[in-house]
Parts: C-alpha cells; sequence; structure tokens
C-alpha cells in the first residue's frame, strides 16, 4: 500500500485511506500510527509532524522509523536511490510541497521537491513486484489549497502536475491486464470560471507566461510597501499591471483578512487579489471553501465496465474494495 501527495503526508487524504484517528487535525498522532502501520510508501510534505516542531511531544520520530527498517527519503536525489527492500517514508518540505508553478522558477526547489508524477513513478517501481499487488494512491493536495485562497495560476500549474501523474499510472497500467486507474476528486472546490469580457483570450493565455502564485506574490509584498512596488512585483510575477488604486487597496487589506481560505495559514489577503485579478485574466471564483458539485470520475484499465453513469462518493469505497479483489459482491 502506498500514498503520494503534494500536501503534507499525515494530511486527511491519505490518512484517510489507511488509518483511523478521530480527529484529521491530530497529524502528529497520525504520523505515529503510519510507523506502526508498516506501509510500503509514502510520500510528500509535512515535516513538521515527524521532526518535532508541530508534535505535542517535541520529539523528532524520523529516527524512529529509520530504526524501524524503513527508507526515510528529503529530497528528490535521495529519492531515486531507492530500492525496493525496505518500506519507505519521503517527507520533502516543512508544511505542504510547493505550486508547480512558485517550483518551475526556482532551481534550488527543482532540485530538491520531487514532482507529484516522479513520486508516483518511484511508488509505482517500488511496489510493481509485490506478489499479491498493490493499492496507490495519489493526491494533487495543492490543487485544493490553490482553490482555497483563489489562487488561478497555482490551481492550474499543479492540475497539470496531477495530469503528469495520472499519465504515469495510465503508462504502467496500459501495459498489464491486472491494473485498474481510477481518476476522481472528493469535492469541487470555490469555483472558479473563466467569464467572457473584452479580450478575453489574450488575458486567460496570460497565464501561461506566469512565473508565480499569488501565494509567492502575496508572500513578498510587505504591508509598507509602497503602491510601485506592488505593482512591480505583480507585474513581475504574472506579467500585468494592476492600478494605483488596486495596489493601495491590496496594502489595505493586510490589516484586516474576514476572507481566509481554509488553508490560508500567513493570513494573507488571498481574495482580494483574486478580486483585482479578475479584470486582468477573466478568471472569477464563487466562494473559496468546498463546493457540492457533480465531479468527474473516469478510469482506465481492468473492471471499468462496471462503472455506472453516475455514482454517490460513498459507493466507490466498495467499487475499489471489490476491483481489488478484497470484497467479493
Ligand atoms: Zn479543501
Amino acid at each position: 500500500m502506498g500514498c503520494v501527495t503534494t500536501v503534507p503526508i499525515t494530511h486527511a487524504t491519505p490518512a484517510g485511506f489507511s488509518v483511523n484517528m478521530n480527529n484529521r487535525g491530530l497529524q502528529d498522532k497520525i504520523a505515529d500510527k503510519y510507523l506502526e502501520l508498516r506501509f510500503d510508501v509514502m510520500m510528500g510534505g509535512g515535516q513538521e509532524y515527524f521532526d518535532g516542531t508541530k508534535r505535542s511531544d517535541k520529539q523528532d520520530i524520523f529516527p524512529n522509523f529509520k530504526a524501524a527498517g524503513f527508507s526515510v527519503v528529503r529530497n528528490k536525489k535521495e529519492m531515486e536511490l531507492l530500492e525496493a527492500s525496505q518500506p519507505v517514508l519521503g517527507v520533502f518540505s516543512k508544511a505542504g510541497l510547493p505550486f508547480s508553478l512558485d517550483q518551475h522558477s526556482d532551481k534550488e526547489l527543482t532540485d530538491k521537491v520531487p514532482s507529484l508524477a516522479e513520486m508516483t513513478e518511484t511508488a509505482i517501481d517500488l511496489m510493481k513486484e509485490n506478489k499479491d499487488g498493490f493499492v496507490l494512491q495519489v493526491e494533487g493536495g495543492k490543487v485544493d489549497w490553490a482553490a482555497h485562497a483563489n489562487d488561478t495560476g497555482a490551481l492550474l500549474y499543479d492540475q497539470m502536475a496531477f495530469d503528469k501523474a495520472v499519465e504515469a499510472a495510465i503508462r504502467f497500467a496500459e501495459n498489464r491486464n491486472d491494473t485498474l486507474v481510477i481518476i476522481t476528486t472528493d469535492h469541487g472546490n470555490a469555483n472558479p470560471g473563466l467569464i467572457k469580457s473584452k479580450n478575453v483570450n489574450q488575458k486567460f493565455d496570460l497565464i501561461q507566461s506566469f512565473k508565480h502564485s499569488n501565494e509567492w506574490i502575496l508572500n513578498h509584498i510587505k504591508p509598507n510597501d509602497t503602491n510601485a512596488a506592488v505593482i512591480e512585483r505583480i507585474k513581475y510575477a504574472q506579467g500585468y499591471t494592476i492600478e494605483e488604486e488596486e495596489a493601495k487597496l491590496l496594502l489595505k487589506a493586510y490589516s484586516s483578512f474576514e476572507n481566509d481560505g481554509l488553508y490560508n495559514a500567513y493570513k494573507l489577503p488571498f481574495r482580494q487579489l483574486a478580486q483585482i485579478q479578475e479584470k486582468y485574466i477573466s478568471v472569477y471564483w464563487a466562494g473559496m471553501n468546498h463546493s457540492a458539485d457533480f465531479v468527474a470520475l473516469s478510469m482506465f484499465g481492468v473492471e471499468t465496465e462496471a462503472l455506472p453513469p453516475l455514482i454517490k462518493n460513498y459507493e466507490l469505497h466498495n467499487y475499489m474494495l471489490q476491483a481489488a479483489g478484497v470484497l467479493k459482491l
């Protein structure tokens, strides 16, 4: 069994897949559970739940994993050298991994942190010889975080990074007759839409030349920056020139944070920047939280013929158990 994600490996999706805990927030306890579980591969972010920084007991538990026979890897190079002989814990950043968009613009991050596709390929390589087969869950978790922050560039580039991970999974499955790939999401989020306006195509195309996410912009603006500095920073990061009045509004927003998204850990004015952005890229957002929309579900490989056109999300659980041969219906 393996889980791979771009958010902390102790976060809700991998933890919900592999352990029982009465509160998703107990990520330090979830990290402890992983030690008992002895999975094949767990890779993502979340160092702070292992090294003591955010643990109630302040303990560094990485040595416990090593002592229990795990390979513990902390950067891309170490990951590439792994062999399939031991269970693997890969933790590549303090909290979530960087957004792909910011990572592509930073050589140091590109060298250190593997992409979702690279982690996926590694996990498959490590488990493909398991004699009873394997189950791997791959989560593009930061797509969700980008949506909570109304961060259009971050969202689109992380979604593309997820597509690459899908490609890696399908490349493995297409040469086999015993593998099922399921691609879906647990919910919609914040509902961004491309809304028609003058020059909408050119505006949307600007995103292709973005260098950085809104998160990067907002982390680099200081509340006492000048309007000109804010305008310059956004121009550098995303290629359009906001108005003086908008820069002023954004700076002012640093002192009032009523519109935080769920993972807005740094208390930055994400909502205000997204609203300023609307007229430059034509992307508008409905909110900053999960939605009740229908979501896409697609499958590749064996057992796909049993898939009805519409399925309730909890029904997918038994479907997967059945496909994996765990549950006979
Ligand atoms: Zn979410």
